[in-house]
């Protein structure tokens, strides 16, 4: 098959400067993505175009496939490259092309010229027009329609000459780095992998902070979310995953504060704490999976009540999804599968039978006042005995 693509991007807004910005870091979240896989790859950047080189023993499948997870990509073309901008060479160019891309040949076409080298002698109008000629000569099954063809074969001239028709789908956004980091709180659920999706989808780098209770949860539960950090990562690039024993922290909050209010309390010490490793990491912003009424600690009251201890913005990019739109993303970027192994979560073993729905800030800052004596040492404990893992 082809050993040249042409990228597409898109976002119309980013512009001057930003733009080259954008170019430099998508460029190089290509390089990260192709130096995974096997084959050697020349990514470069070449009069506001960027092209992807396979130089040798690669797999056709694997790139596109790689080249699928950089944000910031909205096409993959499979490209021929030629030398020659005869009017000859480019005819027989297209024509070979033709052969090597579609089985049949009956399509309805348009040749679409577009001269970037403007010293180029004849008019692209003319281009389009003799090689469509030579095209019907070498198929006579097909037919020209400028209007809406079945194939739209791209000819543009530049220091070479590219042919392309076929444009594969990218996932669209912007590169991972152009947009800071935020630290996404991933649990082994289906939502928070989804929202660290999508806020790197924006060009946001993640770190990852995982609230872990052992001997409650085990260590099938943790590999679970190391797992799902690892396809979140494929796409948002490397993630520096932390690991944060909260055992007991949730074992003094159960004896010390009424056990409806137990979830909601636990919730904002996991925003303290998250917060904590957030800054320590250069981060900008919490991100979490919640969504509005989907539990009892995600209704409005609840998360006001929880966003109470944070400082840092919070993210929470689901926050109008139906659980349904929600799975159909954690199925496209192949996290579902994990997401519903059945390990248990922190939050699930201590979980009252009639959780607040309408938590009142005033009565948990009062019920908070019985932690007084050990939290802050426990949360010492807990940044201390934090494990950092890089997830790539
Ligand atoms: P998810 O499917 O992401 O687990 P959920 O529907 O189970 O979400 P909750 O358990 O209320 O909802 O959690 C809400 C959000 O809080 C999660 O999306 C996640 O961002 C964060 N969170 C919950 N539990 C943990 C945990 N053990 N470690 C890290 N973050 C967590
Ligand atoms: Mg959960």
């Amino acid at each position: 098959m082809f050993d040249t693509f042409l990228i597409k991007y898109g976002e119309i807004g980013v512009k001057g400067k930003n733009r080259y910005m954008f170019e430099e870091a998508l460029v190089h979240q290509i390089e990260l993505a192709l130096r995974k896989i096997d084959g050697k790859f020349r990514c470069s950047r070449e009069s506001g175009r960027i092209y992807v080189y396979c130089m040798d023993d690669f797999d056709y499948d694997e790139t596109v496939d790689a080249l699928q997870h950089v944000f910031g990509i909205v096409g993959i073309c499979p490209v021929l490259v030629i030398s020659g901008d005869s009017l000859d060479e480019m005819s027989d160019a297209c024509i070979g092309f033709l052969e090597k891309t579609y089985d049949a040949h009956d399509q309805t076409f348009k040749v679409n010229c577009r001269r970037a080298k403007k010293s180029y002698p004849i008019s692209s109008m003319e281009v389009n027009s003799e090689i469509g000629a030579r095209i019907l000569d070498h198929f006579p099954e097909m037919k020209v329609d400028v209007h809406e063809p079945q194939i739209m074969l791209h000819v543009e001239i530049r220091n070479r000459v590219y042919v392309y028709s076929k444009v594969i789908p990218g996932p669209g956004g912007m590169p991972v780095g152009t947009n800071a980091r935020a630290m996404l709180l991933l649990s082994g659920g289906i939502d928070s992998p989804v929202a660290g999706w999508m806020i790197a989808k924006r060009g946001v780098a993640l770190d990852a902070i995982y609230f872990n209770a052992p001997p409650y949860t085990s260590e099938r539960a943790k590999q679970k979310v190391i797992d799902l950090a690892k396809i979140v990562a494929r796409y948002s690039g490397p993630i520096r995953l932390h690991i944060v024993n909260f055992t007991d922290i949730q074992l003094y909050i159960y004896e010390q504060c009424p056990h409806d209010e137990l979830t909601i309390i636990m919730r904002r010490y996991m925003m303290i704490i998250a917060e904590h490793f957030a800054k320590e990491a250069g981060d900008y912003a919490l991100v979490t999976g919640e969504s509005i009424g989907q539990v009892a600690s995600q209704t409005i009251q609840s998360l006001f009540v929880t966003n109470e201890v944070c400082t840092m913005p919070v993210f929470r990019p689901l926050i109008g999804f139906d659980k349904q739109d929600i799975v159909d993303i954690s199925e496209k970027i192949k996290a579902y599968d994990t997401s519903i192994l059945p390990y248990e979560d922190c939050c699930t073993i201590f979980v009252a039978r009639h959780p607040v729905t309408k938590p009142n800030l005033k009565s948990i800052k009062k019920s908070e006042v019985n932690l007084q004596e050990k939290i802050d040492q426990l949360l010492e404990q807990a940044y201390d005995s934090v494990e950092i893992m890089e997830i790539d």
